[in-house]
């Protein structure tokens, strides 16, 4: 299995790619709280695959911020990141 640790908020969460099916119905990824942990589905494309990490870290570290938020911020970040990249 794919994973790492990843600095959020001055400590450390473990970032799993984990089976789809591991994960809840209609969701491709989860952060949990205690312990750190977020998983991501590890068959996502490289687009879809940052735009989940992304959100999952927002939640990491804005644990009460609310949902609509988490995916705007998630999907302009997300966005301007595959332009910046691409446009390479
Ligand atoms: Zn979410």
């Amino acid at each position: 299995m794919r994973e790492w640790t990843l600095d959020i908020g001055g400590k450390e969460w473990a970032i799993k790619f984990v089976q789809p099916s591991r994960l809840p119905d209609d969701t491709e990824g989860m952060c949990y709280l205690h312990p750190k942990k977020i998983h991501v589905a590890n068959n996502l494309a490289p687009e879809r695959e940052t735009l989940q990490i992304g959100h999952e870290i927002i939640h990491a570290r804005l644990w009460d911020l609310d949902h609509a938020a988490v995916y705007e911020l998630a999907e302009a970040i997300n966005t301007a990141f595959w332009r910046s990249v691409n446009a390479k």
